[in-house]
């Protein structure tokens, strides 16, 4: 991955003056990939001098509780005492990590729009960016933002000055968002990264047992009765449907996060080629899909349920029942399989 010698001096400029107020902002339904870069490049910024305050709209995963620095993100969504907004209000720099368009932050995002003088760099991703960024990092074909704050962190002030509590963070994100390093694009520049961050000292396996094999006996139940009784096959088997109201999470004790993962089972099949979960919320459906190889999610998602995300790895919403949205995917199914797409 090359990084603009032209951005990584615009962005040196940028955070040359110490002392100056920072926001560091991750998407909705924060991941082990957003939360992992968000505190890694705040704890980076903080030693050089500047106050930063990082935000996400709304509560991450409790498997991710264990995080060294994840109680100092302000959550938008429980932040009673304003502390998002007056941050954001009197913000020099936002960092926007790991999203690429403001309607990833839903309420929040306006808040960000109403801000004009704060600079505005982006770190992220994801495919094609929609919003107009001071510095713009922008790598689609970066496995994840958390290999990328670092390689920012590397070019800025050296891998030695990466320190273990970096490491343990930026690891998760490089982890969870490759599906522990089984997919996405897997560089011997990542593993490089990778054998500066285990040189820090930090406890892999721990840190793997910490996210992986921290979930509830109801998450367990939950995803045998997904598999076993919601998921339903399309196109002799290459395309797998899931779906879960709210009353069925309720029956197995849901907890924000549970149904995490669950999109990538149905790949496990050999001949899978698509799969997608529908999970009811208060006001809407969120959409999760997940492909092999060629057939290109992002593009679905974009065109069926007002989403984008990677090509092996998207999300949307949407905004009709449950019935219909299934009925929806299965039509949009067959339109992306006659052109060929599927
Ligand atoms: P997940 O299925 O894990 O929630 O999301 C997979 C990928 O799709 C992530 O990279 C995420 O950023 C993207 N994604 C999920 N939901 C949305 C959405 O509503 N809009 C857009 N643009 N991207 C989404
Ligand atoms: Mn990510």
């Amino acid at each position: 991955m090359d990084i603009s010698q032209t951005n990584l001096d615009l962005l040196r400029e940028l955070i040359a003056e110490p002392g100056q107020k920072m926001v560091i902002l991750s998407h909705t339904n924060p991941d082990g990939d957003a939360v992992g870069s968000s505190i890694a490049w705040a704890t980076a910024l903080r030693r050089v001098g500047h106050s930063v305050t990082c935000i996400v709209p709304t509560k991450y995963p409790y498997y991710l509780d264990w995080m060294t620095g994840i109680r100092d993100i302000v959550i938008f969504k429980n932040d009673a005492e304003g502390r998002a907004a007056k941050a954001v209000a009197e913000a020099d720099v936002i960092f926007c990590l790991d999203f690429h368009s403001l309607s990833r932050l839903d309420t929040l995002g306006d808040m960000i729009a109403a801000n004009t003088t704060a600079k505005r760099v982006l770190i992220d991703h994801h495919l094609n960016p929609t919003e107009k960024f001071d510095v713009m990092f922008s790598h689609p074909e970066a496995s994840s933002t958390s290999y990328l704050v670092y390689k920012l962190i590397e070019a800025l002030w050296g891998a030695e000055s990466v320190t273990a509590e970096q490491a343990e963070v930026l690891y998760v994100g490089m982890m969870t968002d490759t599906g522990n390093f089984s997919f996405s694009t897997l560089t011997p520049d990542l593993y490089r990264s990778l054998a500066v961050l285990a040189a820090t000292g930090i406890d892999i396996p721990q840190i793997h047992n910490n996210v992986y094999n921290s979930f509830t006996e109801g998450r367990a139940r939950l995803f045998g009765y997904t598999i076993n009784r919601k998921m339903k096959l399309l196109r002799k088997g290459t395309v797998a449907h899931m779906s879960l109201t709210e009353e069925e999470m309720r029956r197995f004790w849901f907890q924000q996060g549970d149904s995490e993962g669950f999109v990538n089972y149905p790949l496990t099949i050999k001949k899978m080629r698509m799969s997608a979960i529908f999970i009811e919320h208060k006001d809407f459906i969120r959409v999760s899909l997940r492909s092999r190889g060629a057939v290109d999610v992002n593009t679905f998602a974009a065109r069926y349920f007002e989403g984008g995300g990677h090509h092996n790895a998207a999300g949307g919403k949407s905004f009709v029942s449950m019935p219909e949205t299934i009925a929806r995917f299965e039509a949009a199914v067959e339109e992306y399989a006659k052109e060929g797409l599927l």
